[in-house]
C-alpha cells in the first residue's frame, strides 16, 4: 500500500555555517543513496532551526526508512504530522529533494504565509504539501 508521511523535528546541525552545508550534504546523499534502493520519494524542506520531510512510497519502505531517521542524532523532537494512504505519489521525480527558502523563491513562501521563516509547528500536513509542491514545480535540489 503507497503511504505518505509528513514530519518535522529540530535541526542539530550546528550554527549556520559550511559545517552545516556539509552535514546536509551528506544527509541528502544518504537519503538519495537508500532512497532509491527503497523506491522511496520524497522531499525535505530546509531551515536553519527545522526540517520538515515528506516521504512517499511502500509502507513497509517508508516505516522502515522513518525508523531509521528518528534515531539520528543530527535532529530531534521528530513529530509526525501527517501519514495516509495515497494513490499515487506526488514526488514521483525526487528520492529526495530539497527545498530551502532563499531570495528568488520568497515570494513562494509569501503566498503561503510562510513569511521570513519556515516554523512548521504553525503548519498543518496539507500546508506543508501544498509548500513542497509549489516548490518542486520550480525544481528542487538535489544537495547544496
Ligand atoms: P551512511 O552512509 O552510514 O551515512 C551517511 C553520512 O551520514 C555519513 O557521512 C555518516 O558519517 C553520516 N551519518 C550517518 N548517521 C549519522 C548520525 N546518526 N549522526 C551523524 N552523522 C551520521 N536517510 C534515508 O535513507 N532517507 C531519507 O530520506 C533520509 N532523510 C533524512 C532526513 C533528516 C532530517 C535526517 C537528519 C536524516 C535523514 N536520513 C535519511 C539519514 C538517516 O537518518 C540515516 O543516517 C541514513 O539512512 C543511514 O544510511 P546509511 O547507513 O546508508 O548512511
Amino acid at each position: 500500500m503507497l503511504t505518505r508521511l509528513i514530519y518535522h523535528s529540530e535541526n542539530h546541525l550546528g550554527a549556520a555555517d559550511g559545517k552545516m552545508i556539509v552535514g546536509l550534504n551528506a544527509i541528502m546523499d544518504a537519503a538519495n543513496r537508500n532512497n532509491q534502493r527503497l523506491n522511496v520519494t520524497g522531499a525535505l524542506l530546509f531551515d536553519t532551526l527545522w526540517f520538515v520531510q515528506i516521504l512517499e512510497g511502500e509502507r513497509e519502505a517508508v516505516s522502515a526508512t522513518f525508523r531509521r531517521i528518528v534515531t539520528d542524532e543530527r535532529h530531534d523532537g521528530v513529530t509526525l504530522m501527517d501519514v495516509r494512504p495515497i494513490k499515487e505519489r506526488l514526488f514521483g521525480n525526487w528520492w529526495m529533494g530539497l527545498g530551502l527558502l532563499r531570495g528568488d523563491n520568497r515570494p513562494l513562501y509569501e503566498r503561503h504565509s510562510i513569511g521570513q521563516r519556515l516554523d512548521p509547528r504553525r503548519l498543518t500536513g496539507e500546508q506543508v504539501l501544498a509548500l513542497a509542491l509549489d516548490l518542486a514545480a520550480t525544481g528542487l535540489n538535489r544537495r547544496l
